[in-house]
């Protein structure tokens, strides 16, 4: 059984289809809409098909007022409502139930237990430091390259602006009213979506299969959780067909370290956020490489000209 049909459970389920899983979601229904930006190789790792890729973005740029730093990288943009949807359908999804977790073999749903081997796919439910997100889908603009932008006055945050085929992504993340900080656009907004992301330390818990935001292995600063999702999908499933949960741990332990120092990095960046003018003044017009892995961005930074 596996407990959540977010992205993480349904991407797993999908993968253990031959035992015909039974996946509980306590929302009346399937897609969740977020940005959804991730790296093409992270994309590879969800091996799905590249129709579900709105865009590929070669570029993205930092900016802080007249300051810019570009960002050679490879990400995509996941059509991620689409994913989910059409894996829904190959899948037995019961919605609008709350299921309990009794143990790693027994789930109580509606005062019914069902055994089999539990997989937590539920979200994140520990402590953290919250930050709200916004994001608005406005008409399409000409554009191939990604905007992020930094104020000093959302410390810890950021805003964007993501042009798609069929839109472009404009929102903003902070701890306090990031509604403030969403890059006006002079277009028609079509929808406002958003949500709290954690920015939190990892669960280091095997009591019970975890995948998703519930492992607390997502990107502290930018709050991505698919790049966790898409590293533990083929040790998880492998760790269930064939019960062995070895390489299963220690991917797991290896992205809780990754995230244990973005973590830390993200805190020291917090608390030097003053120093935001003085980092794009050193390199403004410069260009970093973050190609060949760019979720792993606290390791691989490498600076031209
Ligand atoms: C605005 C925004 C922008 C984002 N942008 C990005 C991005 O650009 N890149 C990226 O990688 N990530 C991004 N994320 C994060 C990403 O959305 C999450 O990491 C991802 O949704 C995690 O998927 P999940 O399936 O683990 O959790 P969820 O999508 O939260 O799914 C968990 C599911 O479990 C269900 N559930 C919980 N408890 C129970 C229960 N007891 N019984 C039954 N069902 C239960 C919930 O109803 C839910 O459907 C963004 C998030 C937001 C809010």
């Amino acid at each position: 059984m596996i407990v959540g049909g977010g992205l993480a459970g349904l991407l797993i389920g999908y993968k253990l289809k031959e035992l015909s899983p039974i996946i509980f979601d306590r929302k009346p229904f399937t897609g969740k809409k977020c940005t959804a930006i991730i790296s093409y190789n992270t994309f590879k790792d969800l091996e799905v098909p590249k129709e579900y890729i709105d865009s590929r973005f070669k570029k993205i740029e930092l900016k802080y007022g007249k300051r810019i730093i570009y960002v050679n990288t490879d990400v995509i943009r996941l059509n991620r409502v689409k994913l989910e949807l059409d894996l829904s359908r190959e899948l037995d999804v019961r919605h609008r139930l709350n299921a309990e977790i009794k143990g790693k073999d027994k789930v109580l749903v509606n005062s019914e237990t069902y055994s089999g081997k539990v997989i937590d796919a539920s979200g994140w439910k520990g402590k953290a430091k919250w930050v709200k997100a916004i994001e608005y889908l406005y008409e399409p603009i000409e554009s191939d390259t990604i905007e992020v932008f930094f104020d000093l006055r959302n410390r810890g945050g950021f805003s964007w602006i993501v042009p798609l085929p069929y839109g472009t992504l404009v929102g903003a993340l902070g701890y306090d009213r990031p509604e403030l900080f969403v890059p006006k656009l002079n277009k028609r907004i079509i929808e406002r979506h958003g949500g709290a992301i954690p920015r939190t330390l990892p669960l280091i818990d095997f009591e019970t299969y975890k995948i998703g935001d519930r492992t607390g292995l997502i990107k502290t600063f930018t709050g991505g959780g698919i790049f966790g999702i898409s590293k533990l999908l083929k040790p998880l499933s492998h760790a269930i067909l064939n019960s062995d949960n070895s390489e299963y741990v220690r991917r797991y332990l290896e992205l809780a370290k990754e995230i244990k120092k973005q973590y830390r990095i993200v805190r020291i960046l917090e608390l030097m956020w003053d120093l935001i003018p003085i980092v794009f003044r050193i390199l403004n017009d410069r260009t970093i490489n973050a190609i060949e892995e760019f979720d792993f961005h606290s390791l691989l930074f490498t600076i031209s000209h």
